[in-house]
């Protein structure tokens, strides 16, 4: 028995090892003697093979992988008892965050089926997604300290491109799928990492511009949205490429579009409608509708999954703050792709969002320097988790707005101003 028998054939392998080799040049930046830990599900294989090969080719160390299975994790929802649920394999990520303390990089294949968890009992669904993130923290935190270089990229998995193209067949959607994920990576180029050179100075300047108007907060409205998003003190825009704790320059999302910054956790006024479904660790989360008071959640509706929303709220004191506000114009080239990835990494980059949850600290400037007590004095938030949803589109005008009161147009109808 083959693990991956006849998808491979629906995804040209030398777009999938262009793809493997900018996750390792472009994303991660890996370097010689660099150790690497990779997660992924296992139908995405090809890939991590190629990128093992990229990996010790650029002179990595040692490389190890570390699968994820869909029919293994709905095992667990169907036949586990009960107190399974409130467990997490912490062991594993704690050795996670003693290779990373020891100098490995961290590479995250992307692609798991959106759907998977969608009929399971959503008690059980938050129960393990807690234990999960609480066993988790010591890598997380490493990887949301940008201590090391890190990098996601995606596969196309089939039970994911099934999702994106429900009317296709199979071979169709994966290739479908796989088209999209090698157009938004910039991989169907003649010369990729060039490509994303010129990307990533494009997405430096858009951050550069922001950084030097020091806002002291956005206003976005729209349709279902009247959203003050106050930002942190001394925050710093970031985009593209950008330098770790330990020096190496990469880029952590592929593909990306977005500049982000942080928002001050107490300083978020007003409501906001999402724009596009959010797919959270198996559920699918619609027509989200929030309203905010001195920074913190006060009301959560959605059409869809409002339960794990409300049970996702209530994971912390954080997860109801944000940590996150990020800007990317409505005609990025995933947006105008039309296609609903219900993959983070992807519908996040076609649309401007924010995020419940952690921030990232690397986000303010001089960064690198400041304590977390420091980090929060400045309005910087903590959480267990980190989960981004779109609230931009082609109806959202967004203002800056100065320290002393005066606007400035920062986006109308979704595009630059
Ligand atoms: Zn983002
Ligand atoms: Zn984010």
């Amino acid at each position: 028995m083959t693990i991956v028998p006849n998808f491979q054939t629906a995804i040209d392998p030398q777009k999938l090892e262009k793809l493997a080799e900018v996750a390792v040049k472009v994303g991660l930046g890996l370097e010689k003697g660099q150790d690497l830990v990779i997660t992924a599900p296992v139908a995405a294989l090809p890939l991590v093979r190629f990128i093992t090969k990229h990996a010790y080719m650029a002179g990595a160390g040692i490389v190890s992988a570390f699968y994820s299975d869909e029919e293994t994790t709905l095992a667990r929802y169907r036949h586990a008892p009960d107190a399974s649920f409130d467990k997490a394999a912490g062991w594993l990520y704690e050795g996670m965050a003693k290779a990373y303390e020891n100098g490995a990089a961290r590479l995250a294949i992307a692609g798991d089926n959106p759907m998977l968890l969608s009929e399971q009992d959503p008690s059980k669904v938050a129960r393990a997604n807690k234990a999960n993130s609480m066993a988790y923290k010591p890598a997380l935190e490493k990887i949301a300290n940008f201590d090391i270089n890190w990098n996601i990229v995606s596969y196309p998995n089939p039970s994911w491109a099934r999702q994106v193209f429900p009317d296709l067949p199979e071979d169709a959607a994966v290739a479908k799928l796989a088209d999209a994920i090698f157009a938004a990576s910039r991989v169907d180029v003649a010369d990729p990492v060039a490509a994303w050179a010129e990307h990533n100075a494009n997405l430096k300047k858009r951050s550069t511009w922001l950084n030097g108007e020091r806002f002291a907060a956005l206003h976005f409205t729209g349709p279902g949205t009247d959203l003050t998003v106050g930002l942190a003190d001394g925050h710093e825009w970031h985009g593209g490429a950008s330098k770790a704790k330990n020096g190496i320059i990469c880029n952590p999302n592929i593909p990306t579009e977005e500049v982000f910054t942080t928002p001050h956790a107490l300083k978020v006024e007003g409501h906001v409608s999402s724009t596009k479904p959010l797919s959270h660790q198996g559920t699918l989360i619609d027509d989200i509708q929030v309203r905010f008071e001195g920074g913190r959640i006060i009301e959560a509706k959605a059409s869809k999954g409002e339960e794990v929303l409300n049970k996702v709220l209530d994971t912390d004191e954080g997860a109801r703050r944000l940590g996150e506000v990020a800007l990317v114009p409505h005609s990025s080239p995933i947006s105008a792709s039309g296609i609903l990835f219900y993959n983070t990494l992807f519908d996040e980059n076609a649309s401007c969002h924010i995020a419940l949850g952690q921030c990232y600290s690397k986000c303010f400037l001089d960064g690198a320097s400041l304590t977390p007590d420091e980090i929060k004095a400045q309005g910087g938030n903590s959480s267990l988790i980190h989960i981004d949803w779109m609230i931009g589109s082609d109806k959202v005008d967004i203002d800056g707005i100065r320290p002393d009161g005066s606007r400035v147009p920062v986006m109308r109808k979704g595009e630059w101003a």
